[in-house]
């Protein structure tokens, strides 16, 4: 049995997700692993019951022991304020730990044999790195009429005001606001780079400095004043930093073998992490890490509850869930208690699991959404229960 030092934040969720998340905790850690964690179940019914204080109280935990896990969760709209009678529409808990956490989300797909991307010379994973803060996502925006003149105003403290015009309107047309701070982008850079050295990968950015002198420069710039703090280790590291135009960035990604980051702006990472996501295959392959500018790691899979497959279950129909971004999400924190405690065999451990996975999967063991992928000749779906079970009697 495996001691750990600090506990995990162990961040409960909904649906298909919170029963692979029972599942993935009984047949594959806790025989092996004492699992010591600080739980917090952000199922909805909790997160009803507390006023939503769980997920602050979650993401402030993460803050102070450094890792946390995390369910995938569903982020209420109408008609889960009926189907739960929710006294209010609660907020995203992804957005609120994000909020409290300052952090960048980092995805990537996990590669194994017989699932092969669409873009055959994509090797090594492509990890997305989303600047989750402001641009279109913080918007403001009206409809504008013929004979209507546009201006962007800019007022001082002092009631001083700095104007340009957008335009004037000869016919009707629309008009957007956006903006960014120096502050939210200088905080992504830090994690960006903090998270090429933790990985050793090469970093790439890309934005449209060109077209947009002051905008998109601005991001370039403070890039690169931030990489000045980091040049040196990126040497020692071997790893490098470069930053080309955003047209440039998608050619050079498509013909690349991929084994890299690519930063992206809000509106880049939100488009192209569904793009990379697509061509490496499933969702259910997808992992993801908020890395905090102070070095607190949060871990979960890229997908949500997988709500189709959990109506399913609990119709007590046959099910085959994905649950191997659940488990990496796992393993990803195991092995970040095992490095900052100190613990390699915790470390060891979570590589040997990921090491099951992909074993189980080359076998041609799989679940539903992976063997319409394969490429395997000799293989066999199996249920939700089934898969983590071939799991467990290889890691055993
Ligand atoms: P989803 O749960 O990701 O599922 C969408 C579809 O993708 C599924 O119906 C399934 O397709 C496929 N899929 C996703 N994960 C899979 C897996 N592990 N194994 C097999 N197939 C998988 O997205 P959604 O249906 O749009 O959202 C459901 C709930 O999740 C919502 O309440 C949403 O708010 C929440 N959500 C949470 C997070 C998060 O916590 N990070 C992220 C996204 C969404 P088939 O049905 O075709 O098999
Ligand atoms: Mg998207």
């Amino acid at each position: 049995m495996i001691a750990m030092r600090t506990p995990l934040v162990e961040l409960d969720g909904d649906e298909m997700t919170r029963v692979i998340w029972q599942l993935v905790k009984d047949q594959l850690i806790a025989p092996f692993v004492d699992l010591r964690t600080e739980y917090y179940d952000l199922g909805l019914e909790n997160r009803e019951r507390t006023a939503d204080q769980v997920t602050v109280d979650a993401a402030n935990a993460i803050l102070r022991l450094g890792v946390g896990v995390k369910c995938a969760t569903i982020t209420p709209n109408a008609d889960r304020v009926a189907e739960y009678g929710l006294s209010q529409m609660w907020k995203s808990p992804n957005g609120t730990i994000r909020a409290i956490l300052d952090g960048t989300v980092f995805r990537a797909p996990i590669l194994v044999r017989g699932i092969e991307p669409l873009i055959p010379t994509w090797t090594s994973p492509i990890t997305i790195a989303r600047h989750a803060y402001g641009d279109i996502y913080r918007n403001v925006e009206l409809r504008t009429a013929a004979g209507e003149k546009a201006e962007l105003v800019v007022t001082a403290r002092d009631g001083a005001e700095r104007r340009v015009t957008i335009h004037e309107f000869d016919g009707d047309g629309i008009v957007q606001g956006v903006h960014n701070t120096d502050a939210s982008i200088a905080a992504f850079a830090h994690s960006c780079f903090a998270y090429a050295l933790d990985t050793g990968q090469d970093i790439w950015f890309g934005a449209k400095d060109t077209i947009s002198k002051t905008y998109d420069h601005r991001f370039k710039d403070i890039f690169a004043e931030v990489f000045a703090q980091y040049r040196e280790r990126f040497a020692e590291s071997g790893i490098s930093y470069s930053y080309t135009l955003i047209d440039d960035a998608v050619a050079r990604v498509v013909r690349s073998s991929g084994g890299f980051i690519w930063a992206c702006k809000n509106y880049d990472g939100d488009v192209m992490s569904d793009m990379v996501a697509t061509a490496f295959g499933s969702l259910g392959m997808m992992s993801s890490v908020l890395v905090s500018p102070t070095g607190a790691w949060e871990y979960e899979a890229a997908h949500g509850t997988v709500t189709r497959h959990f109506y399913k279950h609990r119709a007590g129909e046959p099910t085959s869930t994905n649950s191997v971004a659940t488990i990496f999400a796992w393993t990803g924190a195991l092995a970040k208690r095992g490095e900052l405690d100190s613990l390699p065999e915790l470390t060891a451990f979570a590589h040997s699991l990921e090491a099951a996975v992909k074993d189980t999967i080359a076998a041609g063991e799989l679940t539903g959404d992976l063997f319409g992928l394969s490429t395997l000749g000799a293989k066999r779906k199996l249920g939700t229960q089934e898969f983590i079970a071939a799991i467990a009697s290889r890691l055993a």
